[in-house]
């Protein structure tokens, strides 16, 4: 069986630099032998904030101060049982459980990924279903797949660097590589960063697209980002490895 790749792709203008990059992506990894698919964000209006209706709690209950005080979790952990998800997130996290690799492309946005990005993480990585008590890291529900991040800046390469103005990229996207992605169990490949892509000129941005490309057949034979390691902190875990592992 092939295996699947789920492309996330935040941008608000077809024609995007980012765009170029999702298409060059699409075809590298097709031509690896993937299955690929696109969640297309803005396309698809996705909704970014997270909400009680998202998880069959009704605001009109909440409202009247009928309904229990929304709890996230728990919302997020019944809905699953229920089967009281919207029905975006379900198919969301329908695609992204079934990917063996999920890849991230979207212009960096006040040193983070646009709202309509992290909206998704939000409300699709479920407690109890992606993660939950000591099922972090190595011991993630998503252990198994892969994730990579491409990314655009408009700072130059020289803004970005341990001792450069803006700091280093990769402590840039640690929420996002550490937090989210390692978090939930992914095993986290190097980023691909085009830098200075508005202002880089015409060849420049197409040397980045062959260099994505070039990234993307290496996939195999990257050295996947150092994270940590549940297993490196149990004397910090006591309480949470005495309850059994949801
Ligand atoms: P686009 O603007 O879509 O495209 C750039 C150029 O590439 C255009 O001329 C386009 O026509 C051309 N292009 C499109 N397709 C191709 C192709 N196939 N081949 C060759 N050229 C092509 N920058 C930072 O460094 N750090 C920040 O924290 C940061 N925060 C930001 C916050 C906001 C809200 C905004 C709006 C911008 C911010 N920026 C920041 C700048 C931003 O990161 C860049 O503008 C963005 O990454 C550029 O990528 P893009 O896909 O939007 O490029």
């Amino acid at each position: 069986m092939s295996r699947r790749a789920l492309i996330l792709y935040a941008h608000p203008e077809p024609r995007s630099f980012c765009a170029a990059l999702r298409d060059v992506a699409c075809a590298a990894l097709a031509e690896a032998g993937y299955a690929v698919g696109v969640s297309d964000l803005y396309a698809q209006r996705f909704k970014a904030v997270l909400e009680p209706e998202d998880y069959g709690v009704l605001s009109a209950q909440q409202a009247a101060g009928e309904a229990a005080p929304f709890n996230v979790t728990l919302a997020q952990r019944r809905a699953v049982k229920e089967g009281s998800l919207a029905p975006d997130i379900a198919r969301e996290l329908e695609k992204l459980l079934a990917c063996d690799l999920l890849v991230l492309v979207f212009p960096l946005w006040w040193f983070g990924m646009p709202a309509i990005l992290k909206g998704w993480f939000d409300r699709v990585l479920l407690s109890g279903t992606v993660y939950g008590r000591s099922a972090l890291f190595e011991n993630g529900k998503l252990r198994g797949k892969k994730a990579l991040v491409a990314t655009t800046t408009g700072g130059p390469a020289e803004f970005y660097g341990a001792h450069s103005l803006n700091g280093d990229l990769l402590d840039i996207l640690m929420p996002l590589h550490r937090g989210v992605l390692a978090f939930t169990g992914m095993t986290v490949l190097p980023p691909y960063v085009a830098t200075h892509v508005p202002y880089a000129g015409e060849a420049a941005r197409t040397r980045m697209l062959e260099e994505f490309a070039a990234h993307l057949r290496r996939l195999d034979e990257l050295t996947p980002l150092p994270m940590p390691r549940v297993a490196d902190h149990l004397h910090q875990m006591g309480h949470l490895l005495k309850a059994k592992a949801e």
